[in-house]
């Protein structure tokens, strides 16, 4: 995996809070979008050093693994202090800098309304990050670029989703990708009362993923929101049956 994102143009970069969150929610679609020739990319924005289990290190290390896993092509974490995200200029102009050195044209944020303020708050400073990565005005090392499309990853908002992406094939390996986090997931005795256990886990996963896939008609599935309205140029394409 090249460690400068100088060399790298991703077509699809996630940006998430927090090291396994993208692998949460949308590991099965960056695992399509890789399987069909697109570069994918993986911004976190802080390195989970206020986890309960774990250092940072760890979750590190378990990052790179899971994106080996995920077949995404870069993947880094900045510093933004975990627990306390906050949209700020300088995290917006951080956040700028990597999406214009990476030049997605589709990026995908977490959906707005979160139980976790990490999760909320980086829908909003990654949303104003992307407007501002397109302002000539703001000069950084690499010129401006704004992503053509915002998609929000809401498979833990209780919200109806616009589009799901049928993972069916990817289920397994999405999973495996979640499981890379050894120090979070697997059967241990730290924190033993307040985890789930690791069956229990691929349970949810494989649950949640099978819900949205109904959805859509397919085996798994994850669940999109846009916040544009779609555009169809026929209507004997359109690609779920209604009955
Ligand atoms: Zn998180």
């Amino acid at each position: 995996m090249p460690a400068e994102a100088t060399e790298f143009r991703a077509d699809v970069l996630a940006i998430a809070a927090h090291r396994d969150d993208v692998e949460q929610t949308c590991g099965g679609t960056l695992l399509r979008m890789a399987a069909r020739g697109l570069g994918t990319a993986i911004l976190d924005l802080t390195q989970g050093e206020a986890g309960s289990r774990g250092s940072a290190e760890e979750r590190g290390r378990e990052a790179q693994e899971a994106a080996r896993i995920l077949g995404v092509g870069w993947r880094q974490a900045l510093a933004l202090p975990d627990g306390a995200v906050e949209n700020t200029l300088e995290n917006r102009i951080a956040i700028a800098r990597v999406i214009r050195r990476l030049r997605p044209r589709v990026v995908i944020l977490p959906y707005w309304q979160a139980r976790h303020p990490d999760h909320a708050i980086t829908a909003s400073l990654g949303y104003e990050a992307c407007f501002l990565s397109g302002l000539k005005k703001i000069e950084t090392d690499a010129a401006p670029h704004r992503p053509f499309k915002i998609v929000y990853a809401s498979l833990y908002a209780d919200v109806r989703p616009s589009f799901v992406v049928d993972i069916t094939p990817f289920i397994e390996p999405r999973y495996q990708a979640l499981m890379a986090y050894r120090s979070q997931y697997a059967n241990q005795s730290a924190g033993a009362g307040l985890f789930v256990a690791e069956e229990e886990i691929r349970e949810r996963t494989f649950a949640e993923a099978r819900h949205y896939g109904l959805l859509a008609g397919v085996g798994y599935g994850e669940p999109f929101v846009q916040k544009e309205v779609g555009l169809v140029d026929d209507l004997t394409l359109l690609p779920v049956q209604s009955m």
